[in-house]
C-alpha cells in the first residue's frame, strides 16, 4: 500500500491547550478511513491542519512525499486535498448546476467565461450532468440553493468538492444537521464515492462510520488514541469506555 497523506508529530496549541497532540496519522491511497472522537477531541482541527486553514505549532504535513505543512489552502486544493465543511458555505442564489458549473469552469481553466461555458462547453456539461446524477441532484438541478432541502445541499458541498478532482476528500460530518429523512441517500452517496478517490470521513453516526470504512482512527483529547479495522475499534473496550456515557457524540 501507497501512502498518500501523512501526518508526522503534528501539534497545534491555543495557548496553554494543544487541540492536536502529536498526531502521527497515515492515510494509503484509496483509503476509507474514518476519524471518530468525543465532542472536542480535536478532529475539526486536524482537518484544519490538513488543509491549511490552520497552521501547526510543530509537526508536519506530508502529501505523497511532500512536506505540504506550510503550503496555503488554495495550493493544497491545487494538489489534491479538498475539505467540505461543516458549515453550509454555498452560493445560496445559484443553482446546483450553476455552482458546479462554476467550480468545473475553474478545474478546466476557464472561469473568466463560466456563464458562456456553461452554455456553449461540452465538457462542463458533461462533467456536471455526471456530477449531478451522482450526487441525485438531477431533480433539483435548476432550484436556487437556498430553497434546497438540507440534505440535498449538503449533497451538492460534497459533488462540488468532488469536481475539484480530489486525490484525498475530506469530509467534516457530512450528516450533521441532516433531518434523519435526509441521511440515508448521503450514506448512500458517501458509500458510493469512486474508489479512486481516498476518503476521510469525520463523522458521529456509527452506522455510517462502520458502513464505510475500512480503518477507523479514534482521536481523544488530540490524541491518536486507537486505530484499526471497524470489527477491532468496534470492539475495543477503552474506545466503548471513552464513547460511554456521552450519550450520542457530537461536534
Ligand atoms: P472536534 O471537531 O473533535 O469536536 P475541534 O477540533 O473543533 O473538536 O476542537 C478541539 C478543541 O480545540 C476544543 O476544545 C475547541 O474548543 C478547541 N479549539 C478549536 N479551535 C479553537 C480556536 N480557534 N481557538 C481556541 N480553541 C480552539
Ligand atoms: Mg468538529
Amino acid at each position: 500500500m501507497t501512502v498518500v497523506l501523512e501526518t508526522r508529530n503534528l501539534i497545534k496549541r491555543f495557548g496553554a491547550f494543544a487541540a492536536t497532540n502529536k498526531v502521527s496519522l497515515v492515510v494509503e491511497r484509496g483509503a476509507r478511513q474514518a476519524l471518530i472522537g468525543p465532542n472536542g477531541a480535536g478532529k475539526t482541527t486536524l482537518i484544519n491542519l490538513l488543509t491549511g486553514v490552520l497552521e501547526p505549532s510543530s509537526g508536519s504535513v506530508i502529501l505523497d512525499g511532500e512536506d505540504i505543512t506550510r503550503l496555503p489552502s488554495h495550493q493544497r486544493v491545487r494538489r489534491g486535498i479538498v475539505r467540505t465543511f461543516q458549515i453550509n458555505q454555498l452560493f445560496s442564489e445559484l443553482t446546483p448546476l450553476q455552482s458546479l458549473a462554476l467550480t468545473v469552469s475553474n478545474q478546466l481553466g476557464i472561469s473568466g467565461r463560466i456563464w458562456q461555458a456553461l452554455g456553449r462547453d461540452e465538457r462542463v456539461a458533461q462533467r456536471c450532468d455526471e456530477l449531478l446524477r451522482q450526487f441525485h441532484l438531477d431533480d433539483v438541478q435548476d432550484q436556487k440553493v437556498s430553497l434546497l432541502a438540507y440534505g440535498k445541499r449538503r449533497q451538492l458541498e460534497i459533488a462540488t468538492a468532488l469536481a475539484c478532482n480530489p486525490r484525498v476528500l475530506l469530509l467534516d460530518e457530512p450528516v450533521a444537521g441532516v433531518p434523519e429523512g435526509e441521511r440515508q441517500e448521503i450514506f448512500d452517496i458517501v458509500n458510493a464515492l469512486p474508489a479512486e478517490v481516498t476518503v476521510l470521513l469525520i463523522e458521529h453516526d456509527m452506522d455510517l462510520v462502520f458502513n464505510f470504512a475500512r480503518t477507523v482512527s479514534v482521536l481523544v483529547n488530540g490524541a491518536l488514541f486507537a486505530e484499526g479495522d471497524v470489527q477491532s475499534i468496534s470492539n475495543d473496550p477503552r474506545v466503548k469506555a471513552v464513547y460511554l456515557g456521552e450519550g450520542t457524540p457530537h461536534g
